[in-house]
């Protein structure tokens, strides 16, 4: 049962691989319980809602299977002007919900006919003399990331923190012009934070996450680059969930690119590569005094939100919100803090050389 404020504007539609049932609505409409989030029921394994769009909201049914809609209902209550919307489900044999997705795609599109932005169009021009240093807060809306066991910190609000704290940092610091994939509890998928990147021509991309891994033991900062084949198993199960990051809001998994394109980056990948290599090199020296380090604390694997041609990108786990002690202390402003200026340091220290000016200076 979903309930809404007024009399819903929304449209349902399934997707498959994985086999989901999405809702979409306009972004005030819902009112859902709390933990809503948590509740289970028949072919529902998980439920996730939140904003998509600056005006589109969605809620997204993860299926144990197959299934169709064999019965809806929207009631009003008269007294509240709420309506409740009512859904039963069914199992269905594979192929016929393939061939069902795919008729509906033809009509609406492989995402639902939305067009999911960060709500940004275009980014600000490069400005002259200045660095562009694109801040990329993981996760975000629909997509809240990971979250803590010991007091429910939640990844997307920790990204976002350390994001904010470290861009006035880094304009105080030198000729950074600071661009931000996202600067609100608002979804960006992986494809628009690239896109973000190359728009603003960025010459160095953080993107800052806390996520959560089997290993509960398993703590401290981590900076990874990108890699065809990750550097270990921990580095692939976290580029594994990463890259889900889009599936989760209810889009379509990234497509494969086509041979050509791939050989045509590849070229490029190579320069931006070793810039990515460096600056992760610089970063995970600066943070080795001020911040528990994981063990090999630069790793590798095929991130999507890293295959950026043009712009040399690290992906920082500030931590791993599956160990208790890394989430109290992400959790700390002073900690964020801490850790935001950690990053401005490594900045610094990347561009010192290229920009030959005596004020600013590696730290
Ligand atoms: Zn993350």
């Amino acid at each position: 049962m979903i309930k809404f404020d007024g009399k819903p504007d929304y449209r349902l539609f399934f997707m498959e691989n994985p086999v989901r049932l999405v809702l979409e609505t306009e972004r005030s409409g819902f009112a859902l319980p709390e933990d809503f989030a948590e509740r289970k029921a028949g072919l529902i394994e998980q439920l996730r809602f939140g904003s998509v769009t600056r005006e589109r909201s969605r809620l997204v049914a993860s299926l144990a299977g197959p299934a169709e809609i064999i019965e809806k209902s929207l009631e009003a209550d008269p007294a509240t002007g709420r309506y409740t919307l009512s859904l039963k489900l069914a199992a269905i044999p594979a192929a016929t919900f393939s061939e069902r997705v795919r008729q509906q795609e033809a009509l609406l599109g492989s995402s639902g006919g939305t067009v999911v932005k960060g709500g940004r169009v275009g980014a600000p021009p490069k400005r002259e003399g200045y660095f562009t240093i694109v801040i990329d807060p993981g996760h975000g809306g629909i997509d809240g990331g990971s979250k803590g066991r010991k007091i429910g910190l939640v990844e997307k609000e920790v990204t976002l923190g350390v994001g904010k704290k470290l861009g006035p940092l880094l304009e105080k610091a030198g000729p950074f012009h600071i661009v931000y994939t996202r600067e609100e509890d608002v979804f960006v998928s992986l494809r628009e934070r690239q896109a973000v990147a190359e728009r603003a021509n960025g010459d160095l991309m953080i993107s800052i996450h806390a996520d959560s891994l089997r290993q509960k033991f398993v703590r401290g900062a981590t900076v990874y680059t990108l890699a065809d084949k990750a550097t270990d198993a921990l580095a692939q199960q976290v580029a594994d969930s990463e890259n889900l990051a889009d599936v989760v809001a209810g889009l379509a998994a990234p497509e494969e690119s086509d041979a050509v394109t791939d050989i045509l980056a590849d070229l490029t990948l190579r320069e931006t590569t070793r810039f990515s290599h460096a600056f992760a090199a610089m970063l995970v020296r600066r943070l080795r005094d001020r911040v528990e380090l994981i063990n090999n604390p630069h790793r590798a694997a095929s991130f999507a939100v890293l295959k950026n041609a043009e712009v040399p990108s690290v992906l920082l786990e500030l931590g791993y919100l599956s160990n208790a002690d890394d989430e109290k202390l992400m959790g700390e402003e002073k900690w964020q803090q801490q850790a935001a200026e950690v990053v401005v340091e490594a900045v610094r220290e990347f561009f010192a050389t290229r920009i030959g000016r005596s004020d600013v200076k590696g730290g």
